[in-house]
C-alpha cells in the first residue's frame, strides 16, 4: 500500500473509533510520524492533504522540515521524542508542539525561549504510566505537583498530556490514567494512541494520535 491510501485509511480508522466514542472527529488531530522517513517520502502525503507531522529528534527534523515547509504552507510540526535543554532554542523556533515536556530544567530552557522568540508551541507533558526507568516522562505520583510547578515556577502554560504505554502491556489501563491526571488538573489535549492502538485511544479521549508505520511503513 502507498503512503496515501495509508493515510486514507488511518483517517477512515480514526472516523470510525470517533463514532464508536461518540466524538466529534474534529477533536482528534492525526499528527502523522515521519520520523526516519526523508522528504521525498513525506511529500506524496503533504499533497494528499495532511499537515500536522510529527518527528522524534530535533536534529533530523531541523534537516527536512524547514524546506518541505517553505514549499508547503500550513504545516503543522510536532516534537514528540524526548527533548533536551540545550536544544530547546532549536526546538521552540521549528516546532508547533512539545509533547515531551517532563523536567524542571526543561521547562526553565523552554520558558526562556518561549519569552525570547515571542513563539507559544502548544506544550505537552509527558506521563513516564509504565514507570519504565529507560523511558522519559514524569511518574503518574508526581504528575500533579510537577504541572503546578510549570505554571506557578516556570509560567508555562501545559495543555495537555502525553504518554506512551509499555510495549508489552495493554494500552488501555495507560490512557485511561492519563486522562485521569488530565481531567483532575484541568488538562483538556490528551496525545495518545500510535499505529498499533490509536483507536483504544480515542475511546479513551485521546486529542492526538501519532501514527507512523501505519502510514509510512515499517522502519
Ligand atoms: C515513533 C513514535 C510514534 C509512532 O509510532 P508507530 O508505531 O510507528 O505509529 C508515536 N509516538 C512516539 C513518541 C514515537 O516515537
Amino acid at each position: 500500500m502507498t503512503a496515501t491510501a495509508a493515510l486514507v485509511s488511518v483517517r477512515a480508522q480514526i472516523a470510525r473509533a470517533c463514532k464508536d466514542a461518540n466524538r466529534n472527529s474534529a477533536e482528534v488531530t492525526l499528527v502523522a510520524v515521519s520520523k526516519t522517513f526523508v522528504a521525498e517520502a513525506i511529500e506524496p502525503v503533504i499533497e494528499a492533504g495532511q499537515r500536522v507531522f510529527g518527528e522524534n529528534r530535533v536534529q533530523e527534523a531541523k534537516g527536512k522540515w524547514p524546506a518541505l515547509m517553505q514549499k508547503h504552507p500550513g504545516i503543522e510540526l510536532h516534537l514528540i521524542g524526548p527533548l533536551q535543554s540545550n536544544k530547546a532554542k532549536e526546538a521552540v523556533a521549528l516546532f508547533d508542539a512539545i509533547h515531551s515536556v517532563d523536567r524542571d530544567s526543561l521547562c526553565e530552557a523552554l520558558a526562556k525561549e518561549i519569552a525570547a522568540q515571542k513563539r507559544a508551541p502548544l506544550l505537552f507533558a509527558q506521563i513516564n504510566t509504565g514507570a519504565e526507568p529507560q523511558k522519559a516522562g514524569v511518574l503518574p505520583e508526581a504528575a500533579d505537583a510537577f504541572l503546578k510547578k510549570c505554571a506557578d515556577v516556570h509560567g508555562l502554560k501545559i495543555s495537555g498530556l502525553m504518554c506512551i504505554p509499555p510495549a508489552e502491556e495493554a494500552p488501555g489501563p495507560h490512557f485511561a490514567l492519563t486522562a485521569k491526571i488530565a481531567r483532575r488538573n484541568g488538562l483538556k489535549l490528551l496525545s495518545m494512541g500510535m499505529s498499533a492502538d490509536f483507536a483504544d485511544a480515542i475511546l479513551l479521549g485521546a486529542t492526538h494520535v501519532r501514527v507512523g508505520s501505519a502510514i509510512f511503513g515499517g522502519r
